[in-house]
């Protein structure tokens, strides 16, 4: 990390998992998914978990022993004064202090706590962008399936989730962090209530925020400039950080900016078959889109707004996808960029008062788009394994999907990111590959079909079931 001025700004690298490239011939250790002798289910195991529904008896028992447990857990970890939930044993001693929540209808409280270990909140299931690398292989959005969480149902998770905050009081950490997306771009979130108002990602930090839940972040790979839509939602979201008192409500302001975006991947293909005018447009088309979405974010460099740059490239010289062509583009944005600066300083003069202007916002965004010589690559999972060859790719998709239901066996489910689908469904993540569970949160959408992803085990459920049921 580095600090301009009052911002800092992150460039995302070394995220390439060299454990996952080698050289061997993968194919020779190819496994069989389908001959996977498992009984396709695995055990939650909440031993004396009380099923619902709860009486006042129980509410109030548990109320009375969030001291006790607090007191195990201190003797456990004695220089500790907040613990998560989902870290407290004996669990089930407070089972029933979820009593008339709604969104935790028919949940215990270890299947509750099981849920909040950081979720990520799946607010929109679609993203235009289609980028060639796309670890979660994310698609547009569908007429066929729910693919957004209505506005209804978040309130009702946040409110629940606050709720029971207040009842265990602040010792107890009901949910440490909230992912707001997954395999979508938050300049296209939008959710609708009943009534068809909607809500754009700033409606749902604000709620985020008025429960005092930790800032989420922004991604974006910009939007197509042509778009009135996302231009204004661009621009009251700058309006919105520009504010002090709003800055912080984000923890980072990330812009993705690489060749794998569809627009450039489709110029880099036509290229390859010497359809150059072609090509040349949408290149044109690429570089714009980012110029435009540089030139809407610049009051955004004096605020202090934390950037980061999600810049990708495949290294060495055997792919297209190359450190030359992020560079390539990275330079002919800036060159557009420029241009734009220019006509705003001789035109409107939006943000560019005189040249010093120029060069102070150029100047920033090159330091931190081009700032660094070690460009990130990325695992060869989701989209991104066809850039990849066999021989690249140490384990592939149905081995590790084995390896995911071997560890889901074994209990061994720590490191799982659970997510929570728009239908309040909860799946388990490990990278590209998701298995469903059992477990779904009293949503007013529930039972609806949302898409499934695209590496999802469809073989094996998660279940969560109580030891007596078993
Ligand atoms: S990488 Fe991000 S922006 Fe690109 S398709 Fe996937 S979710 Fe969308």
């Amino acid at each position: 990390m580095e600090i301009i001025n009052n911002n800092k700004y992150y460039v995302f690298n070394s995220y390439i998992r060299k454990d996952k490239i080698t050289n061997q011939n993968s194919k020779n250790n190819f496994l069989n998914f389908k001959n996977y002798s498992s009984t396709n289910t695995s055990y939650l195991s909440f031993k004396g978990s009380q099923k619902v529904p709860f009486t006042d008896e129980d509410y109030k028992n548990a109320k009375k022993n969030i001291q006790l447990l607090i007191q195990e857990a201190k003797k456990k970890k004695p220089n500790h004064s907040y613990f998560n939930l989902y870290d407290l044993d004996n669990l089930e001693r407070i089972n029933g202090i979820q009593k008339g929540i709604k969104v935790f209808d028919g949940l215990t409280i270890n299947e509750i706590a099981f849920i909040l270990k950081s979720p990520k909140v799946l607010l929109n299931r679609c993203c235009s962008n289609n980028c060639i690398h796309c670890a979660y292989m994310a698609t547009p959005s569908s007429n066929k399936t729910l693919d957004k969480m209505s506005y209804e149902d978040f309130v009702s998770l946040i409110d629940g989730i606050s709720e029971l905050q207040n009842r265990v009081g602040e010792n107890i950490i009901i949910a440490d962090s909230i992912g707001t997306f997954y395999d979508s771009d938050c300049m296209e979130i939008e959710l609708k209530d009943r009534n068809g108002n909607v809500y754009d990602y700033i409606d749902c930090i604000e709620l985020l925020n008025s429960k005092k839940f930790s800032p989420p972040i922004f991604d974006t790979s910009g939007w197509n400039p042509k778009s009135e839509k996302h231009q204004k939602r661009a621009e009251k979201f700058v309006e919105y950080l520009q504010k002090p008192q709003n800055s912080r409500k984000i923890s980072q302001f990330n812009i993705s900016i690489n060749p794998f975006h569809i627009i450039f991947a489709k110029a880099m293909e036509l290229k390859s078959k010497f359809r150059f005018i072609k090509a040349k447009k949408m290149e044109e088309n690429y570089v714009d889109r980012m110029a435009n979405m540089l030139f809407t974010f610049t009051p955004l460099q004096d605020t202090d707004v934390q950037w980061g740059v999600l810049a990708r490239a495949i290294p060495g010289n055997k792919s297209k996808y190359n450190y030359n062509a992020l560079y390539r583009i990275q330079i002919k944005i800036i060159d557009a960029l420029a241009k734009r600066y220019k006509q705003d300083l001789i035109g409107e003069r939006k943000f560019v008062k005189n040249s010093s202007d120029i060069n102070k916002y150029l100047d920033f965004y090159k330091r931190i788009i081009m700032g660094t010589e070690e460009y990130p690559s990325f695992d060869p999972i989701g989209r991104a394994e066809s850039l990849f060859t066999d021989s690249e790719i140490e384990n592939p998709l149905e081995e590790r999907k084995q390896a995911m239901i071997k560890g889901l066996d074994n209990g061994n489910i720590k490191y799982y990111a659970r997510l929570i689908n728009p239908n309040g469904k909860i799946l388990l993540l490990n990278d590209d590959i998701s298995v469903t569970t059992d477990l779904e949160l009293n949503f007013e959408n529930k039972g609806k079909a949302v898409k499934p992803f695209a590496n999802q085990i469809t073989e094996y459920i998660y279940t969560a079931q109580s030891e007596e049921d078993k």
